[in-house]
């Protein structure tokens, strides 16, 4: 639950897992600024007191910007070892 003051000088309580855009008693729309805010939420796999851990299952990732080009091993390309 968040605590918000509309521009208009009122204040209300705002859940924003059920409101995606809350509008005061009054009909006004914009917020002028948060009073309280709760404790962050972090869902998934990571440790600490803020966690709920939650199995995300694979999940593909892109580490360069382009698809790296292929290219033909070289004799310099040999790994240590073999
Ligand atoms: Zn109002």
């Amino acid at each position: 639950m968040v605590t918000v003051r509309w521009r208009c000088g009122h204040t209300g309580d705002v859940d924003p897992d059920k409101v995606a855009s809350p509008v005061c008693a009054c009909g006004e729309r914009k917020i002028a600024g948060v009073l309280n805010v709760g404790a962050p939420r972090i869902v998934g796999h990571a440790t600490g007191p803020l966690v709920e851990q939650k199995y995300l299952g694979p999940q593909a990732v892109r580490l360069a910007k382009r698809p790296l080009p292929l290219k033909e091993p070289t004799d310099g390309d040999q790994q240590p070892g073999v």
